[in-house]
This record gives C-alpha cells, structure tokens and sequence, in this order.
C-alpha cells in the first residue's frame, strides 16, 4: 500500500487526505495544532467562483462549489454547508464593474440575476432596504457558506473510520526528509521519523515552514483577514450578503459573521485584538444599519488570520519539480476549492490520472 503523509488537517489537508486513503493510499496527516485551528477557522467560508478570472481559475471553483454539493450523495447529510445563495450590491462608483462581472458570469453558465427590492425583502425581510438605496441587487443562488471546521472534521473522520487514515495532531513537521532526488518522508520537532512514498503538503500559510530547504518554498502573497462575530442576536438573516455597509452571513445559533475588505487594510497579523477594539466596533455598528432589529449588541470575538496566497495570486496543487514523492496544495479560496481539489490530488498521486483541470496551478511556475 502507497504510504502518504500529509502536512495539516485544514479544509484542505482534510479534503487530501479524505479522498487519498479513499483511492486506496495508507494516509498518515500530521497536524501541528488541531484540525482547522489554522486558517480554516478565520475563514468567512463563503462558497463561491466570484470575480475569480481567469476561466481555469474561475471552473476550480465552480468545482468546488458542485463538489460540496455533491457530498450530500456520499454522506447523506452535509450539515457544515449552507446554501440559500447571495446577495450583492454595490456603491455608485463600484456599479459597472459589478454589471460587468454579472454579464460574464451568465455568460459562463453561472447562476447569476438581477432582483428588486421586493425579493430582497422576501429573502431577507430583516434587511432595512433604505441602506441599499437605488443599488441594483445581484443574486447568485448557488453560493453559500461553509462550517470549515466541521467540514475538516467530518472528512477526516471519515478518512479514518472508513479508510483507515490516521490523524496525529500536536505533529509539526519540522522539515522533509531527503533521500537523493526524492521526498522519503518528514522529520517532527520531536525528532520522530515519518517514512512515507509521497509527502502532501497542506499546512497553508505555513506551507514553507515544514521545508528547511529554501529552494523548495512556494512563494506566498500573504495577505491579513479580520473577522467580527456578534452573540445571538435577533436576526432572520439566512444567507450571505455583501452590499455597501458589511458583508455577513448566520454564523449558528443566530451569531453573524461579519467581515469588511477596507478594515482589513488597517490591521497586521500582530495587531492587538478584543472585541471592544474600534474596528470590532464599527462592523457591528454597519450591521446594525444593515438590520436593525439586531439592536444594541457589542462584538463577542474577533480573528485574525493571513490568507495562504501563493504569490502570483493563482492555486498552486501539483508537484514540485526536480525532486519526487513531493506535491503542494496550497491556495486561497480553499473553503470553496477543498472538496474538489481533494479528489484531483487523488486521481494525480495515487491514481496517476492527471487532471487537465489543474494544468495552469502547477507550482513548477514558481521553480524555473
Ligand atoms: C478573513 C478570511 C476570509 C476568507 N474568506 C474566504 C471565503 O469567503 N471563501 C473561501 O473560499 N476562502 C476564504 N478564505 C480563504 C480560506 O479560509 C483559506 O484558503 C483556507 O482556510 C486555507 O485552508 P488550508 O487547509 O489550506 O490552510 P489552514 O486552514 O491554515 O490549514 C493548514 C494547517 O496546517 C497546520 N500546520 C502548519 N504548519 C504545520 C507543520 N509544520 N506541521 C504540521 N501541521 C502544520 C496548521 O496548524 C493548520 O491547521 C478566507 C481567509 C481569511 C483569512
């Protein structure tokens, strides 16, 4: 049997690693912390293939989305996804851009329509429509949102009960192990030996840190994500919605998720965080325009987390060049692109089936 190790149990690693001990592989995941204690739980999860051109780039998504969907078929129930689709609109200046994109959208075959403020009151009757103003209103109904953490954990679990994968958290790989031009397994900071035959690495933004050879690190476009949840709070919202004050979507047991790009920009990985801090502040304070039946509510948490970009901004899944038995799947939007990207990383390494889908990701681009 194919021995596989694979770094990290985010969406990602668990998404890998689910779909190689399905294919057949004896698969081993070391987790240097918990399952999806890295960025997978600062993520706003939502599921989409969004202003994501290029088309490749734009179809893994679209991938992701129909994979997600899809495990409804294998596990009967998919709790950790929610659908419901999402509303968008957007300020004056930000209109045609926005136009645009719905246009090509539609013309890639993605469900996307224009609605009037009475249907945004029939999906979201809590939403102050005054807010939205004369903005036109796009719905896209595939998209969702996902619960990453549960969905790594319902993966995983079921990488070891119905294939017997093993997860080992508390594991940080502390760096390959080399042998000639070939990956033979990993070494933790405990001095333990991992022998494998290929050696997946999902660890995200940390994704060179389990590799003390500097000419094997992907570059990273690493940029900082700042997420603001409310404690139940007297809201119907059941969808995700992004328009000129907030993004939000449900976060269980009537918590919103809120998120804003522009306050993003203001902070650092090390910036000092509480839930009384301005910035927690005046997202709730935008949410609570946005609905006003929330009330006077304060933050209850803040995160803080870096994205995992690879630095052209593109996915990087395939191998790494000039040495075998080792691959990367490393990339943003991997809530989205997870269950997809799981099941090409089999068909790649234990099938030997390239996928042409991943031909423009390879990281090769980045070892020339
Ligand atoms: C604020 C924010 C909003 C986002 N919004 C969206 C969105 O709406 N939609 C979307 O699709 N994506 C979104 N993303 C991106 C998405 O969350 C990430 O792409 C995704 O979570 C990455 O998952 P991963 O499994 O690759 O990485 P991670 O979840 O970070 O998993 C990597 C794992 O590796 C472990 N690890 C690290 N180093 C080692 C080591 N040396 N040894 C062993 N284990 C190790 C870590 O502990 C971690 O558990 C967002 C991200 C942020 C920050």
């Amino acid at each position: 049997m194919t021995k596989m190790i694979v770094i990290g149990a985010g969406v990602m690693g668990a998404s890998v690693a689910y779909r190689l001990a399905q294919a057949g592989a004896a698969v081993t995941v070391l987790e240097s912390t918990r399952v999806g204690g890295g960025t997978s739980s600062v993520s706003f999860s939502w599921t989409n293939a969004h202003r994501k051109p290029p088309k490749p780039y734009h179809d893994l998504n679209v991938g992701g989305m129909k994979a997600h969907a899809a495990l409804r078929e294998e596990f009967g129930a998919i709790p950790w996804w929610h659908g419901g689709g999402s509303l968008e609109w957007e300020a004056e200046a930000d209109r045609a851009a926005q136009r645009d994109n719905v246009t090509q959208l539609q013309s890639w075959g993605y469900a996307a329509e224009w609605i009037d403020h009475k249907q945004v009151h029939e999906l979201e009757p809590d939403i102050d429509l005054a807010t939205i103003g004369d903005a036109p209103v796009a719905y896209f109904p595939d998209e969702g949102w996902l619960d990453p953490v549960v969905y790594a954990h319902a993966m995983l679990s079921a990488a070891c009960r119905r294939h017997g994968a093993q997860v080992i958290c508390g594991a940080r790989v502390a760096d390959l192990v080399i042998a000639g031009d070939r990956v033979t397994g990993v070494r933790t900071a405990d001095g333990t030996l991992h022998e494998a035959d290929m050696v997946v690495n999902c660890a995200g933004r940390w994704t060179n840190e389990a590799v003390r050879e500097a000419g094997m690190h992907l570059p990273l476009a690493p940029t900082v994500g700042f997420l603001v949840f409310t404690p139940p709070v007297a809201s119907s919202l059941s969808r995700v919605v992004r328009g000129t004050l907030i993004d939000a979507h449900p976060d269980g047991a009537g918590r919103l998720i809120l998120h804003w790009n522009p306050t993003d920009a203001t902070l650092r990985i090390d910036s000092k965080l509480s839930p009384s801090m301005p910035e927690a502040r005046d997202l709730v304070q935008r949410a609570r325009r946005l609905l006003p039946s929330i009330g006077e509510v304060e933050p209850e948490a803040v995160r803080i987390a870096i994205r995992p970009i690879p630095g052209d901004q593109r996915s990087a899944v395939g191998p790494v060049p000039r040495v075998g038995g080792y691959y990367l799947a490393i990339t943003h939007s991997a809530v989205t692109m997870a269950p997809f990207l799981g099941a090409a990383v089999a068909d790649e390494v234990v099938r030997g089936k390239p996928r042409a889908e991943l031909a423009d990701f390879r990281p090769a681009r980045f070892f020339s």
